[in-house]
């Protein structure tokens, strides 16, 4: 990573089931809030086990994706860039699916959300060789060979006439008819199809209704539901392309251990990032911490050298460096304000605090060999909330300190 932006420094002084066969489908909580008050309740009590269970998913998706259906398809796997780790679990059930089959799936694996990153800092080469070893780490095999990684934002509609001409390709090359889009919640599935059918029909194409959104089986809706909130698509959705061709839109897989699950609705707005988002370095000192708005720190530890490291996070989740003797005092006295998300009043802090260390908060420890101070050494990556780059001389001891069942893991090079 070459460092171009603003470097602050710190460690001185604290700087302020749905069962196919069921017509009534099962919904989790976060899926019935969404649909009756438009917010979710997500927190320590809600917990992803309290959710309908990932094995659902799996099932439903094991149901549709039989081998049959997978040797006379085409399966786009979409993936999102800037929480890609999250998609490790939905990636490895899909290629195991495929693999296990041993059926001859055309693959296109598209990864998303491109469009959060400045082209400087992350560009599409690097993105596509950190794609690679990253599959190749996570031991995916049903994309090698096929040289199909596409880079691609639904948002703004980078790469999706390409993708498309790739998709139409590989079903003329092998007299194929159908698409099948699969991938983990929340990796930006109904934004893309949105702009799939706007193309198609040359306008911009309205929201499904919710009612849509709990159907089991939906024939060509007029739009797909968008959302902050992972697995609130139910039921394959089928969407007319053209000559015949159709493209179905599988149910999102609950990822599990994002750190999403630990914010209500419009929380979750600042945390998803929409907007490009804005790297900033900090110097950290031995003994030093970075605040996580007010759900984890990361902390270096006095007895190694300082370290650079680069946030990767929505601009609105807010960061604070502080000395680590400090940092508890500092998330009680912050916390939901200058420490947010979450976003909380003066007056329900306590609570909301206490709501969110009610399992207990847990120590992820790493040690990071550095590679001098060009090149990052490695990212620690928080499921769902995205990334810090380590970069420095000698050895980084790091900690991190986040809720129990938060999704917090070493890539040992950096993106
Ligand atoms: P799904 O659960 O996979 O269907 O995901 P959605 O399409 O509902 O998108 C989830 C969130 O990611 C929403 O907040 C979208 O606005 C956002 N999103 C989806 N696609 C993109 C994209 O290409 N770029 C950016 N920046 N955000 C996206």
């Amino acid at each position: 990573l070459i460092l171009g932006h603003e470097i602050e420094n710190i460690g001185g002084d604290p700087d302020p089931d749905l069962d196919p066969g069921n017509s009534k489908p099962i919904i989790c909580q976060r899926c019935y809030d969404l649909d009756s008050k438009g917010t979710t309740l997500l927190s320590s009590s809600s917990s992803p086990s309290s959710s309908i269970p990932p094995s659902t998913f799996t099932k439903m998706l094991t149901k549709t994706l039989t081998p049959s259906v997978l040797s006379s398809s085409v399966i786009l796997i979409l993936v999102d860039l800037f929480d890609f780790n999250a998609s490790d679990s939905a990636l490895s059930y899909i290629n195991n699916l495929i693999i296990s089959s041993g059926s001859k799936a055309k693959v296109i694996l598209g990864v998303n959300k491109s469009d959060l990153f400045p082209s400087d800092t992350i560009t599409p080469l690097r993105a596509e060789s950190y794609i690679r070893r990253e599959l190749e780490i996570a031991g995916i095999e049903c994309v090698k060979g096929q040289g199909s990684v596409k880079l691609l934002s639904g948002k703004t509609g980078f790469g999706v006439e390409a993708l498309m001409g790739k998709i139409n390709k590989e079903l003329r090359m092998s007299s194929r008819e159908k698409v099948y889009v699969v991938g983990g919640a929340n990796v930006g599935k109904s934004t893309l199809l949105n702009r799939i059918i706007s193309k198609r029909e040359g306008k911009r194409i309205g929201r499904g209704s919710k009612k849509n959104k709990f159907s089991a089986e939906l024939k060509s809706v007029g739009g797909v539901t968008e959302s902050n909130v992972p697995g609130t698509t139910l039921g394959v959705i089928e969407i007319e392309l053209s000559e015949g061709k159709k493209l179905y839109d599988t149910p999102g897989l609950i990822v599990e251990g994002s750190f999403l699950e630990y914010f209500k609705g419009e929380e979750l707005k600042k945390v998803v990032p929409k907007k490009r988002v804005e790297p900033v370095t900090y110097r950290v000192e031995p003994g030093g911490s970075l605040m996580i708005g007010g759900v984890g720190r990361i902390d270096l530890h006095e007895d190694c050298k300082s370290f650079l490291i680069t946030v990767f996070v929505s601009n609105e989740v807010k960061v604070h460096p502080c000395k680590t003797e400090k940092a508890e005092e500092l998330l009680e006295k912050h916390f939901g304000g200058m420490l947010s998300p979450p976003v909380c009043e003066e007056g329900n802090r306590g609570e909301r605090l206490n709501e969110l260390r009610e399992g207990g908060w847990e120590d992820h420890v790493f040690r990071i060999d550095g590679k001098g101070w060009k090149e990052a050494a490695a990212d620690v990556t928080l499921l769902g909330l995205g990334w810090f780059s380590i970069t420095g001389s000698g050895e980084a001891k790091v900690r991190v300190q986040a809720p129990k069942g938060a999704g917090v893991f070493l890539r040992e090079e950096s993106l």
